[in-house]
């Protein structure tokens, strides 16, 4: 069950692995996109701790609120808008449930309709949604894994691009891994690296 302190270490551990992986991340975002990709997020998500160490947070949608006006604010491109929406329906999700009983499931269900109808990507277009289509699968059949992750990243590798700069290039897209997919599956690592959720 989430608590504001083991989403607080989940988000950390999240921004410690975009920031060891922001070249990496902006070399996924070159051959397919503008290269700016770990740039982005890393700027993003200095922000969002910096936001969540100073807020006053009494509850787990505090938490994803303050999470996404910060992501929201700091990260120009695609992927601001895109993680700014899952991480406010993950507040909106949160909001009204038992301090108690906030599972993850239906927090990363809610994330995934909000992606969805957002960036009007379906599963297959090479996108973040790739990952959290499967993710969100997995976590209702039980424990997410690693591997369970790294199959959803590595599934975008053949796909055609159909939304986002990937999508210019056609076919030329196919070969190479989605990079809001790559930071997508940093983020359930994180999750499972959390180990208390
Ligand atoms: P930009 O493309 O504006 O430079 P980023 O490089 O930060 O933004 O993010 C690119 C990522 O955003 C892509 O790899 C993809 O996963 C995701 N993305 C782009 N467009 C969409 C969309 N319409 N729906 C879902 N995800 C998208
Ligand atoms: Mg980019
Ligand atoms: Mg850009």
């Amino acid at each position: 069950m989430l608590t504001v302190a083991n989403t607080t270490k989940w988000l950390q551990l999240f921004t410690d692995q975009v920031n060891t992986n922001q070249d990496a991340l902006n070399q996924y975002d070159t051959p397919i996109g503008d290269g700016d990709h770990g740039s982005n997020l890393a700027r993003g998500t200095t922000a969002m701790m910096d936001s969540l160490n100073k807020a006053d947070l009494k509850s787990v949608s505090d938490v994803w609120k303050t999470a996404a006006m910060a992501i929201i604010s700091k990260v120009g491109g695609a992927a601001g808008p895109l993680y700014g929406t899952a991480f406010l329906e993950m507040a909106k999700a949160s909001k009204d449930r038992p301090a108690d009983d906030i599972a993850v499931q239906p927090l990363i269900d809610a994330s995934l309709k909000g992606l969805l109808k957002r960036g009007g990507a379906v599963p297959g277009d090479k996108t973040m949604v790739d990952v959290w289509t499967d993710v969100d699968a997995d976590l209702e059949k039980g424990p997410l894994t690693s591997d369970q992750v790294k199959t959803a990243v590595e599934s975008t590798k053949p796909m055609e691009a159909k939304k986002g700069r990937a999508s210019y290039l056609g076919k030329d897209s196919v070969g190479h891994l989605d990079p809001g997919s790559v930071s997508s599956g940093f983020f359930f690592e994180s999750l499972i690296q959390e180990g208390e959720i």
